[in-house]
């Protein structure tokens, strides 16, 4: 019995992702779920890749949080359009979610959407949201046996960003190890290492994300 209920919830939660999936394509914005475990900079990258890219595209976010809408108002200092989600208790955003918050943010006018999840390497990979692709971030301090112990977040993800490499000499964690396994999990997996709160490897990240936006710009209507 309890099979076939989680079963029907993850049916209603496609079909509404595919909705949203709609709207952002009908609108050719690109839209991305962020997903992390607490305090791994998710807030920090979203700040450091709205500076870098602000003066290009238009962008908006949906900030994802148990309570409080502490990400929201930073996000809201860089200029970019902010929605905040408060889940109450839920430990991940579906998509039915998003969907009530778009309302909120002049999608139309958009050209990137980031959605970013409640902080968890658990729940927040299965359920999709109608985004283009999802991005994880993992920071050095979290240790490079990640990937062995949340498989289903770095096979679900595009792209994985490694933060606070500028922690790495007080961090016994392996950067090696950590892309042997998250690629053994995922050989597709595009990886970048960054530190936001120096700015180191953002450039390459930020580069990589403009070439995507064109991307869907570029194709025939
Ligand atoms: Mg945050
Ligand atoms: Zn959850």
């Amino acid at each position: 019995m309890k099979i076939s209920v989680v079963q029907n919830i993850l049916e209603a939660n496609q079909r509404i992702a595919e909705e949203n999936r709609q709207r952002f394509s009908a609108h050719r914005i690109l839209a991305i779920n962020l997903m992390s475990s607490p305090g791994a900079g998710k807030t920090s990258l979203l700040e450091r890749t709205i500076q870098a890219l602000k003066g290009e595209y238009q962008i908006g976010v949906v900030e994802g949080d148990i309570q409080s809408t502490y990400d929201a108002e930073r996000i809201g200092k860089t200029g970019a359009a902010v929605v905040q989600i408060n889940t109450g208790g839920a430990c991940h955003l579906d998509s039915n979610m998003v969907r009530e918050a778009l309302p909120s943010l002049e999608i139309q006018n958009l050209d990137l959407l980031f959605i970013e999840n409640v902080g968890n390497l658990v729940c927040p990979a299965e359920f999709n949201l109608g985004e283009n692709f999802k991005v994880m971030i993992l920071s050095v301090a979290e240790g490079d046996d990640k990937p062995l112990k949340y498989p289903l977040m770095f096979h679900e993800s595009r792209v994985l960003l490694i933060n606070k490499i500028d922690l790495l000499p007080f961090c016994d964690c392996s950067l090696g190890l950590i892309e042997e396994r998250a690629l053994q999990i995922n050989p597709q997996l595009k990886i970048f290492h960054l530190s936001c709160r120096t700015g180191e490897g953002l450039k390459d990240w930020v580069g990589w994300l403009r070439g995507q936006v064109q991307k869907g710009k570029d194709l025939p209507s």
